[in-house]
């Protein structure tokens, strides 16, 4: 024997029932459910939404993601304590890019730094 699934006891203005499967051992669903809070502020909702964000793999990937960041707090699209810890992350970055090895450089040397030597494509002949 099939049981049917209860349905959401919500009414609308009109009268007519929601009529949406109803959480289980509950008598309404998920959306009209009286524990669901709606989220207060919409701008909060957006601002803890996720973005896609370049690695900061150099100096203009970083600059990318510093105006980015900028341009959705200007928006009010992002959460200001997320802002700060991206924001600091990416000083971190930038610290570490100054710090680390030319090696994007090798094309520039300085004389104090030794060419890498090349390596042969075959072995020399005996
Ligand atoms: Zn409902």
């Amino acid at each position: 024997m099939q049981t049917k699934t209860p349905t959401c006891h919500h009414r609308f203005p009109d009268n007519h029932r929601c009529g949406s499967p109803a959480l289980r051992g509950e008598a309404f669903c998920y959306y009209h459910h009286p524990d669901r809070r709606p989220v207060a502020n919409p701008y909060a909702r957006r601002a803890r939404r996720g973005f896609p964000l370049t690695p900061p793999t150099d100096q203009p990937s970083l600059q990318n993601a510093v105006a980015e960041i900028i341009v959705r707090l200007a928006a009010n699209q992002l959460d200001v304590h997320r802002a700060r810890l991206i924001l600091h992350s990416l000083q971190i970055a930038s610290r570490n890019l100054s710090q680390s090895p030319p090696t994007s450089r090798w094309a520039h040397q300085s004389p104090s730094t030794p060419a890498p030597s090349p390596v042969p494509a075959s072995p020399p002949p005996p």
